[in-house]
């Protein structure tokens, strides 16, 4: 007989290897277990039986409700309770937990088990009414809100309106008949917005709960998380039922959360936050303002002691800072959570170095212990200290989250989110912020909140993404429907702008200007060992001297791709641009470009000596010439005058340009087989700039001439010759001969397809994964935001493809160029150069498929580093 399969698992018998079934909190719960500390008993059913439920058509099997009864009825032996008993209830909570955490994401309920009868048992038993019916008031809105959906602010004003009529401030300045009359309005509530009453078996309710969870890995703000953070949503959530403990038993009661090391800074020492007569996230909600842990040493030096000793056990086991949850009950210590905590980039490198250091972890384990996108918060300015100095400082609270921000103020997510997209530079000020408002807080440069502390939703939120955040400014009056706040006797508008320091909390009046991040200390130590352990190297993609030098400084080993058309924008140079598109004969053009030339060289020499010799990989002019052309009358006029032309002439020329499909039109390489003038021009430039700073600098140069657009090898054959016939004229012109390489882009898919034969003529690939993808799919970038929203609500894409590679379609094209063409080829050189380039996952992808480097921009360089090196490492332990 097949042994059923097993859905379920007690506490006893997970550990925290078993994350991808139990979750991170339940397989965590299960470590901590085993450790021997303080965990309220309990079990969890598995991420496979919410995948179970989804195939099922949202239905938990009757298999999966046994084992949870089953576990249930263990758990009740545990504690010496019955589930559902009048006199005495267990009382349950239930906690989701996927494989990684994914904060805010999934509500938990607690206290589940009460109703109207078992309250006053529960009263009596406890010998505390007030609490029993705190507690029961609690259950009601938390089931309602997570499990029925009803709107979390009906209950809140509800509250508020009790609070108002007695004249209190605080939750815990309510007595038992004010929980007594919260729980008879809270219920009139449930029954007017469900049409039923609230449930009162406790069965009842702890299934709905469960399905609840389960449906909560599909919620709205699930998915966005989900997209934002690389996560599959097949993964499915993990739910824990565990036996209550509580902090809101009075003085000698508490809850609180606490890291190991400052996750904002990474210094050593416990860093937290409690509230004394307090349940579950009464302290990240930003309900009363927290106490520090240090003053639960006053408070309660037995508890505090314990804590400390556990929390230094469970470091020193996971070999890594943790985040923890604890409630003390009456004087005793309960674990909640243990995870690896959530850190800034700062605190990412500081602690990583600091446990190679301590001995802890060695190189490689620390470079894989720092997220790679995250280095973007360090490598992004900072105010200017001059500018910082004569600033107005408006308003002091905490450092939440750092960074410096400076931009305009929003009120609303809805709002930040479209004046982000219109291009502005957002603060969004909230009273506090909620999971509704994650794209609003993803859009801004900085947030700023009234409520909350460095736990709040949004100093977690903020930490995780990098944003800059200052919270719980007590004195800052925000009216929301107004669109203003009010600082310290100011009125702003939104609009207007403020500036915020998250790493002191400051917040200033005005725009303030910001300086270039720098490399150095603990970043420059793990930049050392990325470089150690990577093996592909990382290029930029730079067009200008200026970009660079940042992106050499940034560790940048050469260009990837240098785009010449966007040398030909300058107010000096287009008209000249202009005139060279708007040539009637070859001569004309011929004459253009010769105006041309001396811009482009001069760029390239710029470029080269900027590179002091690293390689450059310069695309030939790539984009529909359309895009150049004049758009009002008056530049049309202005361009008539310079060539001699009536103003009818070239409007009628300008028209005859017009193209149904621009991107998949007259551009790339095809404009070299009408125009071999242009691609002659160009060599010219880059072959005249590499001899001119290899004899002045002495730099080893070898120009790298790549051709876009290729579908066909006899195409780039065409424009080879082209190069290579102007090359050597140039070189015996010169009286100087060096080496250099023709390589093509690879971007469509034809070229991919037939990349064996393409090799043929190529000394390199590189791979310009956003024409690939655009390409392959069919869809532009520029297009795909209008729909791609609902094909993530369908589910038919899950990420974007213009910034996560597509491994499945586009990479199996490039799987097969790079083997085809390094077959025909075998000194072919490989590497990718579109916006993929700079992101973690795709860096992995590349390393996997054996490119030679990835090419990104300049600020990406540091990311790709780190993710080059992670992905050698992973790639090594995997063998
Ligand atoms: P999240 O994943 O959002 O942090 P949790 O499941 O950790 O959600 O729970 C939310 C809050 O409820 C936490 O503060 C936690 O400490 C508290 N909590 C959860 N289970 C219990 C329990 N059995 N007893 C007391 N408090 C609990
Ligand atoms: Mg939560
Ligand atoms: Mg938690």
């Amino acid at each position: 007989m097949a042994t059923a399969k097993k859905w379920v698992y007690t506490f006893y018998e997970g550990n925290a290897q078993m994350k991808e079934l139990l979750g991170g909190k339940g397989a965590n719960l299960a470590e901590m277990t085993n450790l021997g500390l303080p965990i309220p008993m309990g079990f969890t059913i598995t991420t496979e039986a919410c995948t179970d439920y989804y195939k099922s058509g949202r239905k938990i099997s009757n298999e999966i409700q046994q084992q949870i009864f089953t576990s249930l009825r263990w758990l009740e032996k545990e504690n010496g309770k019955k589930f559902g008993d009048n006199s005495d209830p267990l009382l349950v909570s239930v906690r989701s937990g996927a494989r990684v955490s994914m904060p805010g994401m999934m509500d938990t309920i607690l206290n589940l088990g009460l109703n109207d009868i078992s309250v006053k048992g529960f009263a009596q038993k406890t010998n505390n009414p007030r609490f029993a019916y705190d507690s029961y008031r609690r259950f009601i809105q938390m089931f309602s809100d997570v499990v029925m959906e009803v709107p979390k602010s009906k209950f809140e004003k509800i509250i508020d309106e009790i609070k108002e009529q007695k004249g209190v401030k605080f939750d815990i300045d309510l007595d038992v008949n004010d929980m007594k009359k919260l729980i008879k309005r809270f219920k009139a509530l449930y029954k007017e917005a469900i049409g039923e009453e609230f449930p009162q078996d406790p069965d009842t309710q702890l299934m709905e709960a469960v399905k609840a969870v389960f449906r909560s890995w599909d919620n709205p703000r699930a998915i966005v998380y989900r997209r934002m953070n690389d996560i599959p949503g097949d993964w499915g959530t993990a739910v824990n039922i565990q036996t209550m403990v509580f902090g809101n038993m009075g003085n000698t009661s508490g809850t609180g959360v606490a890291f190991t090391r400052n996750p904002a800074t990474g210094a050593k020492g416990i860093y937290g936050e409690y509230l004394i007569d307090a349940q579950g996230e009464d302290v990240v909600a930003g309900v009363r303002t927290p106490q520090p842990i240090s003053k639960l040493e006053e408070d309660m030096p037995g508890c505090y002691s314990e804590f400390i000793n556990l929390a230094h056990k469970l470091e020193t086991h996971y070999r890594d800072m943790q985040d923890m949850e604890f409630t003390i009950q009456e004087g005793k210590l309960y674990f909640l959570q243990t995870r690896n905590g959530k850190r800034t980039a700062e605190a990412a490198i500081n602690i990583a170095c600091d446990l190679v250091d301590e001995g802890m972890i060695t190189p490689e384990e620390a470079l894989l212990r720092i997220e790679a996108k995250s280095l973007d918060q360090l490598l992004h300015p900072t105010f200017d200290a001059e500018a910082l100095k004569a600033g107005k400082v408006i308003g002091h609270a905490l450092p939440a989250s750092p960074g410096s921000a400076a931009g305009k103020v929003y009120f609303t997510a809805e709002d930040a989110k479209n004046a982000a997209a219109a291009g502005e530079r957002v603060i969004l000020v909230r009273l506090e912020t909620s999971p509704e408002d994650i794209e609003g807080m993803h859009a801004a440069e900085g947030i700023l909140t009234a409520r909350g502390g460095m736990t709040s939703h949004a100093a977690v939120v903020a930490r995780g993404m990098g944003t800059c955040c200052v919270s719980g400014c007590n004195d800052l009056k925000v009216k929301e429907e107004e669109k203003e706040f009010e600082l310290n006797g100011t009125v702003y508008h939104e609009g207007d702008y403020i500036s915020l320091d998250g790493s002191t909390g400051t917040i200033y009046e005005g725009d303030i200007p910001t300086v270039e991040a720098e490399i150095s200390g603990n970043f420059g130590c793990i930049m050392r060992w990325a470089d150690q352990f990577r093996k592909m190297k990382v290029r930029t993609n730079a067009d200008t001297p200026a970009d660079t030098e940042n992106a050499v400084r940034l560790g940048a080993e050469g260009i990837g791709l240098c785009r010449t058309e966007h040398m030909f924008f300058e107010a000096e140079r287009i008209p000249k641009f202009r005139r060279m598109i708007l040539s009637d004969t070859v001569e004309q053009r011929e004459a253009a470009l010769a105006e041309l030339l001396p811009y482009q060289r001069e760029d390239f020499i710029g470029m080269y000596k900027a590179l002091r010799g690293r390689p450059m990989t310069v695309r030939f002019l790539d984009p529909p010439l359309h895009e150049f052309l004049p758009k009002t009358e008056a530049e049309m006029r202005e361009l008539a005058d310079s060539m001699g032309l009536t103003y009818e002439k070239v409007k009628a020329h300008c028209e005859a340009m017009h193209e149904f499909n621009p991107m998949m039109g007259l551009r790339g390489c095809r404009l070299s087989v009408i125009y071999p003038e242009i691609s002659r021009m160009q060599t010219r430039a880059v072959i005249e700039a590499a001899i001119a700073v290899k004899k002045e600098m002495n730099y080893d140069i070898v120009p790298e001439i790549m051709v876009p657009l290729t579908g066909e090898r006899k195409e780039l054959l065409f424009v080879k010759n082209i190069i290579v016939e102007t090359a050597e004229q140039v070189m015996k012109e010169q009286g100087y001969f060096l080496n250099y390489q023709v390589g093509t882009m690879i971007e469509i898919p034809r070229a991919a397809l037939t990349a064996d034969d393409v090799a043929k003529e190529a000394d390199f690939f590189s791979f310009g994964t956003n024409d690939l993808t655009q390409m392959t799919f069919g869809f532009s970038r520029d297009d795909a935001g209008k729909f791609l929203d609902s094909y993530y609500e369908q589910k038919i894409y899950e990420f974007d493809p213009f910034s996560k590679l597509d491994q499945t379609g586009v990479g199996l094209l490039m799987r097969m160029a790079v083997q085809k063409g390094r077959k025909e080829n075998p000194m072919l050189h490989c590497g990718i150069c579109g916006e993929h380039g700079g992101d973690p996952s795709s860096v992995a992808f590349c390393q996997e498929l054996g490119l030679d480097y990835v090419s990104c921009s300049p600020f990406r360089v540091p990311i790709a580093r780190l993710a080059a090196a992670q992905a050698a490492i992973n790639l090594k332990n995997k063998k």
